[in-house]
């Protein structure tokens, strides 16, 4: 049985590792944590640091094709691998979004609006930064941040000298958008052909994503073409093949590049039972090298995150075995409060109804 390996063992590796499956292929994960949810969807798995250059070529060795569902992996690690071995979406994706100042560099030289950005080191350029960019406007780390950790809102003069303690580690100054909502691309390409499911309009609470909307109503036809073609265009200039996952800030009927990842999204995971085709499988057809289906949506549809104080809501709702309600759990060992623990798509629902039946039951 052929086998895609998977650095990562998080629920984006459970995902993947379960389309592989209905595709007929095993699954091979390399995680540090004894307990990751993928393991339990693995065939077989390797206990590891994803700095561990032996456990990861050890990884590559037993697997027809690799791929990443995290993030950080080093490039010490990866590069030399990708010469050896089959690792289709290379390393570049991974280089380019590691450092947000070469990521919003790549961004704006293929094809996306930017918000105006400058790098900061010390007081010094902060402050000469803030005169040219204004305020307010976003301090983030260049690299590790995630899920608005490593980020500092500027709005006075005062947050300035506050600011300076996030110096000891190189940052970006961002112009802050005053957007109108967050919505996020994800595309599957093989080279020849990108696919590209439904834009999802994002909602956060205290920075991390809290539900995802499908259809984005607020969007006119024209504009979700407009990103699409956008974001199909960036893939080709950029040379990219895999899976890319973009977010937006979108301001009227412009938009602006904020960050992407080259892995599966967490705003993707509506596209499981929301979509005709869904991001795990589309990733993993594109890694077997089988021809890629455009996703259709299939009715209006939103997903709910479920962080560890919203577990309990999500395992009660599961028990009652709704109609077009899919609970995902990832058995994660240990829940926390902020922890993404779970997800539940709604199908066939709009925000209006979510709110009116569901909103409720889940942490305010
Ligand atoms: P990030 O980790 O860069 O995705 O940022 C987390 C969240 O902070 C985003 O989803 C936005 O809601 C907000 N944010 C980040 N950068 C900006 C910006 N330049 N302007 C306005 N809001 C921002």
């Amino acid at each position: 049985m052929k086998k895609i390996g998977i650095i990562g063992g998080g629920q984006l590796g459970l995902m993947i590792a379960q389309e592989a499956h209905k595709l007929g292929v095993g699954v091979i994960t390399l995680d540090p944590g004894a307990d990751a949810p993928a393991f339990k969807y693995s065939d077989e798995h390797i206990v590891a640091a994803f700095d561990d250059g032996e456990a990861v070529e050890e990884l590559c060795r037993r697997s027809d094709v690799v791929t990443y569902e995290f993030e950080n992996v080093p490039g010490e690690i990866l590069i030399p691998l990708v010469e050896k071995y089959n690792i289709p979406q290379g390393y570049k994706p991974l280089y380019d979004s590691q450092d947000r100042l070469r990521e919003k560099d790549n961004a704006r030289d293929n094809g996306f609006r930017t918000p105006k950005y400058k790098a900061v080191d010390d007081e010094e350029s902060l402050r000469a930064a803030v005169a040219e960019i204004g305020i307010p406007s976003v301090l983030k780390t260049r690299t590790l941040g995630y899920d608005g950790h490593g980020q500092l809102v500027i709005k006075s003069e005062e947050d300035i000298a506050r600011a300076v303690d996030m110096l000891s580690v190189p940052c970006i100054l961002e112009e802050f958008i005053r957007f109108d909502y967050e919505v996020s691309l994800v595309m599957v390409s093989d080279g020849e052909k990108t696919v590209t499911f439904p834009v999802g309009r994002n909602i956060h609470r205290d920075g991390i994503l809290d539900l995802c909307v499908v259809p984005v109503k607020e969007a006119s036809d024209e504009l979700l073409q407009r990103m699409k073609q956008t974001g199909e265009a960036f893939m080709k200039a950029c040379g990219y093949r895999g899976i890319l996952a973009v977010e937006l800030f979108v301001r009227g009927d412009e938009f602006f590049f904020n960050e992407m990842a080259p892995r599966p999204h967490n705003s993707g995971h509506y596209t499981i039972e929301g979509c005709t085709t869904n991001q795990f499988r589309e990733l993993a057809r594109f890694l077997l090298e089988m021809p890629l289906e455009e996703p259709r949506l299939v009715a209006p549809t939103i997903m709910k995150n479920i962080l560890g104080q919203d577990l309990e809501a999500a395992e009660a709702l599961e028990k009652e075995g709704r109609d077009k309600v899919f609970v995902h759990l990832y058995g994660k060992t240990e829940s926390r409060p902020k922890r993404k623990m779970g997800h539940v798509t709604f199908v066939g629902l709009n925000p209006e109804e979510y709110e009116a039946e569901y909103a409720s039951r889940f942490v305010k």
